[in-house]
């Protein structure tokens, strides 16, 4: 699935409440702890037991189909989470966040921090409720969700402080693998994270996928949606703007190696830009065995090879 890319208005005004959360915390060393700043917030967390299947949290907006309804009743709101395999949400009403029991741990940083931005910006509240036709249309339920994405990534990820360590290295899948464990967060977010940081001015595109091989392919593999995140930077998504994700999963699928984990190969890669020229792009590839992350970075824009005829005469 491909990311929204927001404005950079919308941007400075998350970043300016993340900042606000963050001086208030005392500027915490990482990882942040989320009970800190759900206590600051006086945000109360619960859980819930759901559905095992289902994406994490995006089926929100389906929350807000009974509307106030559901957070006047909460047997009505449990039917709904379970009915539409929602697993996180936040009740504005209650301050109180809810997540899913069966979500895997290592994933409730990512949605805690997801609902802890749908309470701070404050805006997102009518969405939420889904008081008017106007909230409940799916772009804007879909912008509201990639602002508390963005937002999260700003919370979890400390601002400038893993900006000033990923602009200081190398862009790598071991970079990536690095981040996650100091800041504490899953390889996807960490990911998200580092393309959006990276890649202001660099074409950068972050890849979470199945992998492509025949023999180590998963039974959740859908040849029509191969990618779990497809995650474009901002000079990708303004230069590269018909690059979909099928074509770079395909130019991966080209040069993997048959290997259930581990590095699974790099390679450079020519991608054409929206005026038609050729750029080389350095593709990484590594498998987590029940997941894999490529990591596709500009290199250099492929010169113009010019015909100089045939200038064959020695003599001349
Ligand atoms: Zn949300």
């Amino acid at each position: 699935m491909q990311n929204i890319i927001l404005q950079p208005s919308i941007r400075q005004k998350i970043d300016k409440r993340v900042d606000k959360i963050l001086h208030d915390l005392d500027m915490p060393e990482p990882p942040l702890r989320l009970d800190d700043v759900r206590e600051l917030l006086r945000l109360d967390l619960g859980y819930y037991q759901g559905d095992s299947d289902g994406l994490i949290h995006q089926t929100i907006h389906r929350l807000t189909m009974a509307g106030k309804q559901i957070i006047e009743r909460p047997t009505i709101l449990l039917d709904a989470l379970r009915k539409f395999s929602i697993k996180a949400l936040y009740i504005p009403d209650r301050k109180r966040i809810l997540i899913d029991e069966t979500l895997p741990k290592k994933k409730h940083r990512w949605a805690t921090g997801h609902e802890i931005m749908h309470d701070v910006l404050d805006w997102h509240e009518l969405a939420l409720r889904g008081d008017t036709d106007v909230t409940m249309k799916q772009s804007c339920l879909d912008k509201v969700e990639a602002e508390a994405n963005y937002g999260a990534g700003q919370l979890l990820f400390l601002r400038e402080r893993f900006a000033r360590e990923a602009l200081d290295s190398a862009p790598s899948v071991e970079l990536v693998k690095g981040m996650a464990d100091s800041f504490g967060n899953t390889y996807a977010s960490t990911l998200w994270r580092l393309v959006e940081t990276i890649g202001i001015t660099k074409p950068v595109v972050g890849v979470m996928h199945h992998h492509p091989h025949p023999r180590f392919s998963s039974p959740k593999f859908d040849p029509a949606n191969p990618c779990r995140h497809f995650i474009r930077s901002d000079a990708f998504a303004a230069q590269f703007s018909s690059i979909a994700e099928m074509h770079v999963f395909n130019s991966i699928s080209g040069y993997i190696l048959p290997r259930k984990g581990g590095p699974l190969g790099c390679e450079s890669v020519i991608l054409k830009d929206d005026n038609g020229d050729d750029h080389e792009f350095s593709f990484e590839s590594f498998s987590f065995y029940h997941e894999c992350m490529t990591l596709c970075v500009h290199l250099r824009k492929r010169p113009l090879i010019v015909g100089v005829g045939s200038i064959s005469d020695p003599t001349l």
